[in-house]
């Protein structure tokens, strides 16, 4: 059986980062005020990178996908990315492709280097491992009334306050799914990591759109 090659692309199309382990590990859906602030600067690179309007419109959250931190990376592609965090002791980094400005993935201290982000709003993901959403994460930071109507709609576990709650089966297998080791064939695959590809950039600080991500300017008019 021929397994299908999964990918990260940009939306231009010249950056691509092959995922040595096809299988997703998790997905969320998030309202946290730093997705939306890493969705509006790459939102500013280029117009097209705008926020769905869903999202804009806090009616969903940013959709992350979650997969295995075992790589393989070209030359050129690695040469587009850049590598951020909003601020100096922010827990995220992000990598960003110049090209275009697409969120490529991202990855955090939680994760012991064992997974990366990828928020699917922005970069084109290719796999023919996807799941359902698990649960939705950080819906304290959308405006009250989307709030409730979302814990009210949603078929899937709603927290508010991630951090108290990790006790909750939901999270508690989260936290399984993004900390387990790297299989030993997805490690021999892999050419690299986002550490190793991080490591060999410098690391931007940038807190732009801080004040517009927590505007929580809903449903404006159009
Ligand atoms: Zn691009
Ligand atoms: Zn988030």
């Amino acid at each position: 059986m021929i397994e299908q090659e999964s990918y990260l692309e940009c939306r231009c199309g010249s950056c691509r980062i092959t995922l040595s382990d096809p299988t997703m590990r998790s997905r969320t859906e998030c309202f946290c005020f730093d997705c939306r602030q890493r969705g509006l600067i790459s939102a500013s690179r280029r117009p097209e990178n705008a926020l769905p309007e869903e999202v804009a419109n806090f009616e969903r959250g940013v959709d992350l996908f979650y997969f295995t931190n075992a790589l393989i990376v070209d030359h050129e592609s690695e040469e587009l990315l850049e590598f951020s965090k909003l601020t100096a002791d922010g827990f995220n980094t992000t990598a960003m492709s110049s090209c275009c400005g697409t969120l490529m993935c991202g990855t955090h201290p939680m994760y012991d280097g064992n997974t990366i982000s990828v928020n699917a709003d922005s970069c084109r993901v290719t796999t023919s491992s996807k799941i359902p959403v698990q649960a939705v994460v950080f819906a304290c930071d959308a405006p009250q009334e989307q709030a409730s109507d979302i814990a009210q709609r949603s078929e899937v576990p709603v927290f508010f306050d991630v951090y108290n709650e990790l006790k909750h089966p939901v999270l508690q297998a989260f936290v399984g799914a993004v900390t387990a080791p790297i299989p030993d064939e997805a490690k021999a695959r892999a050419t690299t990591n986002f550490e190793t590809l991080c490591a060999a950039k410098p690391l931007t600080i940038s807190n732009d759109f801080f004040e517009e991500s927590r505007a929580r300017l809903a449903k404006q008019a159009s």
